[in-house]
């Protein structure tokens, strides 16, 4: 067991969980800590500290694989796109590794979730996932016979940075977002996306948990937030279906507790996929917040 014990990190905007997986996949370990917050230094102490308490709980030294916000460039290894923007730039596996004295393996956090989805959680037996973080930010993954598709670019998946597609004259431009660009995916579908959109038509800054259980008990303002979310969702969704064809969508995140979004984003989803069955299989995550430590664990080979 301890030749083969995997640590997997998640790495979010707000928080680390972490775990010491066995072979099989049980968690012999669990740890979770706040994230540090626009701190690089306190970001590299903070995961070498968790994987250290995971080692010692499970009484074993294993791989330790990471997942987290953005991803490194293939070509200069260095972090890009992550909204944690404090790491962008930053040779965070460099420095990781030399802090850990290993080898580390790294990958995207929506990556991770979607392989981990894939390989034994709500897509398991289907030959194409693809996993969408909606959280802090809006990501994604995509997983083909049980491995995640990356290129050059390392952005295999990213479609949180693509224009919401076919906006309407008060979508366009859209919200500006930290990457620079406006109308972005993630600033319309993310938890702050859907929170923003909520205010700035009812002038309430409210929680998205808030937003959902006032929808559910018939607030007319909160549903038509809901409501318009759901609309862009199906149409960035859509647009992902009509290039990659799916078998299935996991959705992963804050907002995958939504539940409402199994009940209508198919049949929103529909008018805009380019096909005679239209019909695509959304579906919530097996392994609810674990998903994204699993897939981490999981950079150096899945469960056998
Ligand atoms: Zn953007």
């Amino acid at each position: 067991m301890t030749a083969t014990m995997r640590v997997g990190i998640d790495l979010g905007g707000t928080k680390i969980a972490g775990a010491a997986l066995a072979a099989d996949g049980r968690a012999l370990a669990e740890d979770r800590a706040p994230a540090p917050r626009h701190d690089y230094a306190a970001t590299i102490e903070a995961v070498s500290e968790m994987v250290a308490h995971l080692e010692a709980a499970a009484g074993a030294k294993g791989s330790v694989g990471i997942g987290m916000p953005g991803s490194l460039s293939p070509r200069t290894g260095l972090v890009q796109n992550a909204n944690s923007t404090w790491l962008n730039g930053r040779p965070f596996q460099h420095d990781l590794e030399a802090h850990l004295a290993r080898p580390l393996r790294l990958a995207n956090d929506a990556n991770c979730f979607a392989l981990s989805e894939a390989v034994d959680g709500a897509g398991a037996g289907t030959r194409s996932v693809f996993g969408v973080i909606l959280g802090t930010g809006c990501g994604g993954g995509l997983v083909f016979e049980g491995k995640l598709i990356d290129g050059p670019r390392g952005i295999g998946g990213e479609w949180g940075h693509n224009p919401l597609p076919r906006p309407q004259d008060d979508e366009h431009p859209g919200p500006p977002c930290w990457c620079g660009r406006a109308g972005c995916m993630e600033t319309w579908v993310s938890g702050p996306g859907l929170e923003a959109d909520h205010a700035r038509a009812t002038g309430e800054h409210l929680p998205a948990e808030t937003i959902a259980a006032r929808a559910r008990s018939g607030d007319a303002a909160a549903r038509a937030t809901l409501d318009r979310h759901a609309h862009r969702l199906a149409r960035g969704l859509a647009s992902v279906v009509n290039v990659f064809d799916p078998d299935l969508i996991v959705l992963g995140g804050g907002l995958s507790k939504l539940t409402h979004l199994y009940d209508v984003l198919p049949a929103l989803v529909a008018p805009h996929v380019f096909a005679d069955t239209p019909d695509v299989v959304i579906k919530p995550p097996r392994w609810g917040d674990a998903g994204g430590v699993r897939g981490a664990a999981w950079l150096w080979g899945v469960p056998s």
